[in-house]
């Protein structure tokens, strides 16, 4: 699993959980970005990226 920001791999820690955060776009659709671009960058900024 890649961060859609950054592209770095996120590790998935057990069952569902993520080092990062799910994002979904307008479409709907599910992306992963990782903690650090979550921390970096405010919610709306990061979906502009997607
Ligand atoms: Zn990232």
């Amino acid at each position: 699993m890649k961060c859609a920001v950054c592209g770095q791999k996120i590790e998935i820690l057990f069952l569902e959980k993520i080092n990062g955060t799910y994002l979904r776009d307008e479409k709907g659709k599910k992306h992963v970005v990782c903690a650090t671009c979550q921390q970096q960058h405010p919610i709306k900024e990061l979906r502009e990226k997607l």
